[in-house]
């Protein structure tokens, strides 16, 4: 007896293992990027079936014998693929499961097409209670019930009277096989989660959704020693909104932030798609040109110095106010490859110092 129970217990921690190392997989290549309920492609949808039949013909060749019974978790892979995907994986991942036990692992009888109607019937059950809005603890519940009632009509539609034991043996084992499954699931989902946010923090600008400094950084130094081993063009424009403290002494913070949002949508819209465009101050952009010409990014510059002065920036409360930028522009040259970003900044002091409301270029600091 003791060694039956030390086998059954070796059973439950293999099953265990493969369903922890399928969800581990799956949360880290097909879900990484992505939250578990977003919409899915059709093949995408085929692909997670699949991936649940896969699991599902593993978890039929890992049986748990107890005191002469065979049980096994294929269920759990109709439930992780319905809360994956939703109906039609689910039923994808049913035939393949029933495929595989009515060809490939034995003969067919009537108790493996009973077996195999039973699969379908909860495919489809645990598919469509995934589908709807209930919580993610009822989706569990719910399959879990679809699963242990079917499964024991079953048990005593094949064994009468002898149904029982091997009944409360599978109710107690796709329980807890579900329980865990349900927070191992969510947790890597939790995980996931807070990992992509923390990706994203560091690296986007939260009030304008524009790179932040050390992305900023980042693509910079990436920028300027590719432009330097091919020789290429590469721009830096420095743009600070000019009298910005007045706006929000005499506005308040919150239009203040409105107007950084609305400058740097503007800035986007102004600029060529692919150029680096970046928040890296209080109310100071950047936007780095690649492979664009000295004299062509000071016409840009000139067009997005204008495109600010024209636009009207709306408040709060509805009503609309102008404001202006003073833009500093430095390029690589071929001749000398000081500091671009000193030289966008003494480009935009000097832009200051004239007046505000002008792009001042680079070059011009070493005429005066
Ligand atoms: P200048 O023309 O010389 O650039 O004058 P300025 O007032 O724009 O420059 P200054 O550096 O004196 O002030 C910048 C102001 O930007 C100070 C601060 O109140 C404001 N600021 C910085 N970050 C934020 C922000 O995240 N939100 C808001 N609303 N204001 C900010
Ligand atoms: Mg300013
Ligand atoms: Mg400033």
């Amino acid at each position: 007896m003791r060694v039956v129970i030390f086998d059954t217990f070796q059973d439950i921690i293999a099953n265990f293992a493969i369903v922890t190392a399928f969800l581990f997989m799956t949360s880290q290549v097909f879900f990484k990027k992505r939250g578990l309920g977003e919409p899915l492609t059709w093949s995408e949808k085929f692909i997670i079936g699949l991936i649940g039949g896969l699991l599902g013909t593993l978890l039929i060749i890992f049986t748990v014998s107890f005191d002469n019974t065979i049980l096994d978790f294929r269920q759990l892979a109709l439930i992780l693929t319905a809360l994956a995907g939703g109906i039609v994986p689910t039923l994808i991942t049913g035939i393949i499961i029933s495929l595989m036990r009515l060809f490939a692992f034995g003969s067919i009888t009537t108790d493996t097409l009973i077996a195999t109607w039973n699969t379908m019937l909860i495919a489809l059950g645990v598919g469509i209670v995934c589908s709807m809005g209930f919580s993610y603890w009822k989706k569990w519940v719910y399959s879990l019930l679809i699963c242990n009632v079917l499964t024991s009509i079953v048990f005593f539609l094949i064994l009468g009277s002898h149904g029982l034991s091997p009944t409360v043996l599978f109710v107690l084992m796709m329980s807890a096989g579900g329980l865990f499954s349900a927070h191992l699931a969510l947790f890597l989902e939790k995980a996931k989660r807070y990992s992509l946010r923390m990706e994203r923090d560091a690296t986007v600008d939260y009030l304008t959704g524009l790179n932040n400094h050390r992305m900023f950084d980042l693509l910079f130094n990436k920028k300027l020693s590719n432009a330097i081993d091919k020789n290429q063009e590469l721009t830096l424009m420095l743009v600070d909104i000019d009298y910005f403290k007045k706006v929000n002494d005499t506005y308040g913070h919150p239009n203040g932030d409105s107007l950084l949002k609305q400058v740097g949508e503007l800035l986007k819209v102004t600029s060529r798609n692919f150029d680096v465009i970046s928040r890296i101050g209080g109310e100071e952009f950047s936007i780095l040109l690649i492979e664009c010409p000295h004299h062509d990014a000071l016409v840009i510059a000139e067009r997005i110095r204008l495109a600010v002065q024209d636009h009207p920036f709306e408040l709060n409360d509805g009503n609309r106010i102008n404001i202006t930028i003073s833009i500093g522009v430095a390029s690589l040259s071929r001749s000398h490859q000081d500091d671009i970003i000193e030289q966008a900044d003494l480009a935009l002091y000097k832009a200051k110092q004239n007046g505000r409301n002008q792009v001042f270029s680079n070059l011009k600091l070493h005429e005066s």
